[in-house]
């Protein structure tokens, strides 16, 4: 029998990834067009397929949508990007939920 649990071919999270790097493109072009919810539902699929085949999105990535909403952030728009030089960290600011999400930078 074949555990479920086994890793996935190469292959297949190869195009995984390619799926996912579309998907954000498809997502910020909407984004931009004002088609905010249609933008969200392709970062969730997107999120989704990350997750099942145990991909990690990479910073860039995580940084242009809303964990908790999955919200399509444009600057001053969707969202508010604001460094804080004390800590040290970049705070983004989802304009349709409200989370705040702080990333550490150098
Ligand atoms: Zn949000």
């Amino acid at each position: 029998m074949i555990s479920r649990r086994r890793k996935k071919p190469t292959w297949q999270i190869k195009i995984a990834k390619l799926h996912i790097e579309e998907l954000f493109e498809e997502a910020e072009k909407l984004a931009n067009q004002g088609e905010l919810n249609l933008a969200k539902r392709y970062i969730s699929i997107a999120r989704k397929i990350a997750e099942k085949f145990n991909i990690r999105l990479e910073r860039e990535k995580k940084l242009k949508f809303c964990r908790k909403c999955n919200t399509y952030f444009v600057a001053g728009k969707t969202a508010l990007y604001r460094t804080n030089p004390k800590t040290k960290a970049l705070e983004v600011r989802c304009l349709k939920c409200g989370y705040v999400r702080r990333y550490r930078y150098k």
